[in-house]
């Protein structure tokens, strides 16, 4: 690959290229932005941002309270050490994301407000060919790249997803989702109805409680929670005693590591015993006589969809102090002041947050081509994850859901860079994933095993993601403990990447 970047204007097309280019600014491009630039740094780079700033989710998500629900030490990088405490809000990543541009002097090679449009490879060039709109001036500009590095997310970041109700046009207060909730929305002394039971919802019922008069989680079925304090005591502890900074973070990962694991083993191993643990450390926080058996008690497996933590037990203080309720039921349909629930109940509401979730996103929304043939990503079948099959040199992050997103940042960065050193090692120019004569028969399967994790956004539109096969090197296996092994002793030669 070439190191330098050329700058060409052609009739009234600019056109830069670069060695890598990393879509997106969100924490995986900023991630990988640092392992290109430290574990391959003769390589040229450029990131490529719609928004006008950096921090993806953490910078869209603007509604009262938006904080993570996974802990710092493992959503934090393992370069990076996290030093306030575990569950952080939205602008504490930020200030955490600006600090490692910073740091790492990662700033000049991101380019704000550039929207991607369309990619297409040429195998005759070797290259991508990128369509780019810029958010400033309108104008198309062209960046031509030997590898593209997709960290784009996997949901669409200009509207969040809400079903359609009936009556809603009837409804005479505004109707919000939180991905573009209102700076100037005024909920001081207002009754508000939060459809959803996710982590959004349980996250903005006890932000806003204080200040309502009144707010109602209305819930079509439970969710498992699990209440913690916002404190590590064994990082206090090592911090006490003044251990570095770069220790207490790792062992802080290694703990939570480790617990989280237990809790992931004991929910497949032992799902009964699981709930109940789950659901009684619920009603210990509740009132005496609460109806947890209707409220708090899902109807499915722990582990199928993703934890949702309340830090210091934020949501339960909030249902005791009496100022928020969950309403378990189904919406028959919006009326002029609220919600006429199946049951025949009224909910009261002079606003309505719609916490239903988002529009699954598949490789931001770009329009793909391979040598002049259209890319439907959903007739690929995946490299463990990262790749696709007939996609040449693209990768693509996807996190974890039963572990942070961000310890896959970290390891797909350290495969990428190894994978870019082999390729200048055994002097080529192009991988491609092919499936091998072994993998021919194998029954293709959906991204995701149902059974196993089912979130709504992720089943909805499961048609659009690619297909998987039953085997390690064909799936995103969602187990980071396993892939902490695998991933960075992936035998690169053995037939299921085409070198050219
Ligand atoms: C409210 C909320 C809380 C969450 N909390 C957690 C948590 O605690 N732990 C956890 O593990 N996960 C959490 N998640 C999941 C979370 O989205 C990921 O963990 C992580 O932030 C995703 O980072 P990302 O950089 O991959 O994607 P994003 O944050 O989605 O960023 C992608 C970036 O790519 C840009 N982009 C997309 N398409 C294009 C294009 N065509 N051209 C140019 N730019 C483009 C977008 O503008 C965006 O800035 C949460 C999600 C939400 C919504």
């Amino acid at each position: 690959m070439t190191t330098t970047v050329s700058r060409e204007t052609t009739s009234s097309v600019t056109t830069e290229h670069f060695d890598v280019l990393i879509v997106g600014a969100g924490i995986s491009g900023i991630g990988s932005a640092y392992h290109l630039k430290t574990q391959c740094p003769e390589r040229s780079y450029v990131v490529l941002e719609a928004l006008d700033g950096f921090g993806g989710t953490w910078r869209t998500h603007r509604y009262p309270g938006i904080r993570s629900d996974s802990d710092l030490y493992t959503f934090g990088y393992r370069f990076k050490p996290w030093t306030n405490a575990p569950i952080a809000s939205a602008a504490e990543i930020q200030k955490y994301l600006g600090d490692v541009i910073e740091e790492n002097d990662l700033a000049p090679h991101i380019r704000y407000r550039h929207h991607i449009e369309s990619a297409s490879w040429s195998s005759e060039d070797n290259c991508w060919t990128l369509h780019v709109t810029r958010g400033d001036s309108g104008e198309v500009v062209r960046f031509t790249t030997n590898f593209l590095w997709m960290c784009q997310g996997y949901y669409r970041h200009a509207e969040g997803y809400t079903p359609d109700w009936p009556g809603m046009d009837r409804f005479r207060g505004p109707i919000v989702h939180p991905q573009t909730w209102p700076e100037d929305l005024d909920y001081k002394g207002k009754h508000v109805v939060v459809i959803g039971s996710g982590a959004t919802a349980a996250t903005l019922v006890p932000a806003i409680a204080p200040d309502c008069a009144h707010v109602t989680l209305l819930q079509r079925s439970p969710t498992y929670f699990i209440s913690r304090p916002n404190r590590d005591e064994v990082v206090e502890m090592l911090r006490e005693l003044e251990v570095p900074e770069e220790w207490i973070h790792e062992i802080a990962r290694r703990k939570v590591l480790h617990d989280l694991h237990l809790l992931n083993q004991i929910s497949v191993d032992e799902p009964e015993f699981t709930r109940d643990a789950l659901i009684d450390a619920v009603r210990a926080e509740l009132p005496p006589g609460y109806d947890v058996e209707t409220h708090f008690t899902p109807k499915y497996r722990p582990w199928r969809q993703r934890l949702a933590l309340l830090p210091d037990g934020d949501l339960l203080k909030g249902i005791s102090s009496g100022r928020a309720s969950v309403v378990t039921d189904e919406i028959e349909e919006f009326t002029e002041d609220g919600i006429l629930l199946k049951s025949g109940e009224v909910l009261r509401a002079d606003i309505i947050v719609t916490a239903t979730g988002f529009n699954l996103s598949v490789l931001g929304d770009i329009d793909f081509t391979v040598d002049g043939d259209h890319l439907d990503l959903a007739d690929t079948i995946t490299y463990r994850g990262m790749m696709f099959t007939g996609v040449p040199n693209l990768v693509w992050i996807f996190g974890y859901f039963r572990a942070s997103w961000t310890l896959r940042v970290d390891l797909v960065g350290d495969f990428v860079c190894r994978l870019l050193h082999h390729m200048d090692e055994l002097g080529v120019k192009r991988v491609t994933p092919r499936l091998r004569a072994q993998d021919a028969d194998t029954e293709v399967l959906p991204w995701l095993d149902p059974e196993d994790f089912n979130p709504g956004y992720m089943m909805r539109s499961m048609d659009l993601l690619p297909k998987r096969l039953d085997r390690p090197e064909w799936q995103h296996t969602q187990d980071y403990w396993t892939e902490r092994e695998t991933l960075p002793n992936a035998d690169l030669d053995d037939g299921c990447l085409r070198f050219e």
